[in-house]
């Protein structure tokens, strides 16, 4: 345990504010927090809430629009705040050294990623030219990037998403510094490759005793990494607490929906997720009183005329809601949503039919590879390589694997956006090769996509009323009159409003826009969904309404959907079965819950245990895999994933193991199968 002595930085009432032409926004109001040495403080919230503004307030690092307007930022008794910029520029990189989401903006393209380490200690450090290189080394082995003699010389592009962020904790350790700002370090990065990243952060920490400020949106992140826990909303602090007692009882409203309105490996599926109705506020329009108290199920009289103050609780804890008063509510104590706040959905299986609507056999999709102004073909990127599926009729099937693995390109293969190198797809018992144009185009009708990305996937010149109309007109389902009403009653199925037809796209929230394009997606009636990443741009508030809207539909309109998403726990809530791709095949395929109780294929055991676990009383006994995936133009011999299995035999490295049926209904791809599932 750290004492107070050991405070490392105090942050004191630390406003800043952003000079635009709609006023001057507050984005930071008046936040306080510490971090001692050796410590990890996370900051925890959705987009808009302040977080990493406060991160990069700290080393003023803030657009030029943006100040630190009042308040205290102590580092050994330094205020930040006030220092010249002389001597903040000494400070960043030598003692607070920070570490950002997409290492690709922070690492300079034109220099070789040695250069870019020696010139960070450069800055800081009198060395001669063979002990930069050696100590450029140094840290490239502490931080674990492969073959680090010869990647010294090579360029960021040339690096994995891992590797290059390996290369910015190399450049943030290299003075030493007490303290790393991390913004979102693991975000844009695989669950496994993420794992690695976590862990090595953890080591490094042991090793030096730096403090780490962890900004993030991810609560599993949060509950393996933090010891300390500070929760933003909409720019202000709306709880403090030590990460178990946070996790154990949250003492704000707002902390426990957040917690509660993800899925967690162990949700039962008949759950509803808890959702918070609408949006984290704009800086432009802050709410009056509790900030929170347009979205609050427990909100009162006062909440929306009086701004609460940061109440003191036992244990240094600290909540920002009138709940935690105790002139109002006594002893108060949590939890504050009670289980019979939590309505349950219906199982799905009587809507499961033992015959198929769509099946795969030996898919494959080689993108070819050109160099030259003749475009000479050199190879081929291969994207999906022989996958064989099924989905029956009212059945979720969930399909997971890395970035890479081939999953998106299946779900356009499906659809038909893309041409298929090989292989066959029927719908509905009849092949897709020896159909016409005409039944073609009905196929379509039958079969819809709800893209990953609500902002791009809708035109922003067209009226909501055009954007869902036309599905229905392409299709000659309906116009005019019709038209209109047929889309009022599909924004109604979907949860909005008939007389928001005629708005257009920017006029809508992330998780409105979502809803609008599972609205158009409906238009048609089809009966197999594919949903790619279809939550995965989104707050987990707002995650949670579209899961349960997803749900919803599926029962009630009786939908066939393939799900994919790199998000094991969220596919693990919505699938009835699993498909798990590595590197364009499919490894293993089962049940929901089997593939989570007794996953037999060694990928499936190591990104099942990857998943932070958002409960800081478990230690998850983690595999580790080592590298990242390989690439697809030139994929590994025999098994795809030998080089990174820690189980990898002889026989793997030359013979490819075919997808067999062990028990009914569970497939996998491994010679050891038997073997790994007793380890
Ligand atoms: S102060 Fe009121 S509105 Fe704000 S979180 Fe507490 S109960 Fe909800
Ligand atoms: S076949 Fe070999 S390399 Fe492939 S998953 Fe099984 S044990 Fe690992």
């Amino acid at each position: 345990m750290t004492g107070k002595n050991d405070t490392l930085l105090q942050v004191e009432e630390m406003k800043t504010v952003f000079k635009t032409r709609k006023g001057n926004l507050e984005a930071v109001d008046g936040i306080s927090f510490s971090i001692s040495k050796g410590e990890t403080v996370a900051i925890v919230g959705e987009s808009g809430s302040g977080k990493s503004v406060s991160a990069l307030s700290i080393l003023r690092l803030l657009d030029s629009n943006g100040e630190v307007t009042s308040g205290k930022i102590l580092f050994n008794n330094l205020n930040l705040k006030d220092i010249s910029n002389e001597e903040i520029r000494k400070i960043r990189g030598n003692e607070i050294a920070m570490i950002f989401q997409d290492p690709m903006t922070c690492l300079d393209p034109v220099y070789t990623i040695g250069d870019q380490i020696t010139e960070t200690i450069k800055i800081h450090e009198t060395l001669s030219k063979n002990e930069l290189q050696e100590r450029a080394l140094e840290l490239l082995r502490l931080v674990g990037l492969p073959d680090p003699e010869s990647r010294i010389n090579a360029y960021p592009h040339q690096l994995s998403g891992g590797q290059r962020q390996r290369v910015m904790i190399a450049i943030a350790l290299a003075c030493r510094p007490s303290l790393i700002i991390a913004d979102e370090p693991t975000t844009a990065l695989d669950v496994t490759v993420q794992a690695q990243i976590l862990q090595l952060l953890k080591d490094l920490q042991t090793q030096f005793g730096t403090a780490i400020i962890l900004v993030t949106h991810d609560l599993g992140v949060v509950a393996e990494m933090a010891d300390k826990v500070v929760v933003v909303y909409a720019g202000q602090v709306v709880e403090q607490s030590n990460v178990k007692d946070l996790f154990n009882k949250p003492q704000h409203p707002y902390t426990e929906a957040l917690m509660k309105s993800i899925p967690k490996i162990d949700t039962s599926k008949e759950r509803k997720l808890l959702t918070i109705k609408g949006n984290v506020p704009s800086l432009i329009e802050i709410p009056a009183g509790c900030r929170f108290h347009p979205r609050c199920p427990f909100a009162i009289d006062k909440c929306i005329s009086e701004e609460p103050p940061l109440f003191e609780l036992a244990n240094g804890r600290e909540s920002k809601c009138w709940i935690a008063d105790p002139n109002l509510t006594g002893n108060w104590e949590g939890p504050i949503f009670t289980e019979e706040n939590e309505p349950v959905f219906e199982l799905n299986q009587h809507l499961i039919s033992k015959k198929n609507l769509m099946e795969v056999t030996d898919l494959k999709k080689y993108f070819p590879m050109t160099k030259g102004i003749l475009s000479r073909t050199i190879g081929h990127v291969k994207a999906v390589d022989g996958v064989t599926l099924n989905i029956h009729k009212g059945e979720v099937l969930g399909l997971v694997g890395e970035s890479g693995c081939g999953k998106s390109t299946v779900g356009r293969l499906i659809t038909g956006l893309i041409d298929s190198t090989n292989g066959e797809v029927s719908f509905d018992g009849k092949q897709l090769s020896n159909i016409n144009r005409k039944e073609k185009k009905v196929l379509r009708k039958r079969v819809q996509f709800v893209f990953q990305d609500p902002y791009s996937s809708l035109n922003p010149r067209m009226t909501i009323l055009d954007i869902i109309g036309e599905p229905l007109e392409v299709h000659n389902l309906a116009k005019g009159s019709l038209k209109r009403q047929r889309v009022g009653e599909l924004l109604e199925i979907v949860g909005l409003s008939k007389n928001d037809m005629h708005k257009f796209p920017h006029q809508f929230s992330g998780g409105q826009r979502q809803r609008i394009g599972i609205a158009r997606a409906l238009a048609t009636e089809p009966e197999l969904l594919i949903c790619d990443e279809a939550v995965s741009a989104l707050d987990v508030s707002v995650q949670a309404q579209i899961l349960n809207l997803l749900k919803d539909l599926q029962l009630k309109l009786g939908l066939s959907y393939l799900f994919i998403s790199h998000d094991l726990t969220v596919v693990k809530y919505i699938s009835d079965r699993i498909a798990v791709m590595y590197l364009g095949e499919i490894v293993e395929v089962t049940d929901s819950q089997t593939l989570f109780t007794e996953p037999l294929h060694p990928y499936s055991k190591a990104l099942i245990s990857a998943v932070p676990i958002p409960n800081p009383n478990i230690q998850p006994d983690r595999i580790i895999l080592s590298g990242e995936v390989p690439s697809p133009s030139n994929p590994p011999s025999g098994c795809k994933f030998h080089t990174r299995c820690p189980f990898a035999m002889d026989l793997c490295k030359k013979e490819k193991p075919e997808l067999m049926e062990i028990t009914e209904g569970h497939t996998v791809a491994c010679h050891f199968y038997k073997e790994v599932s007793h380890i």
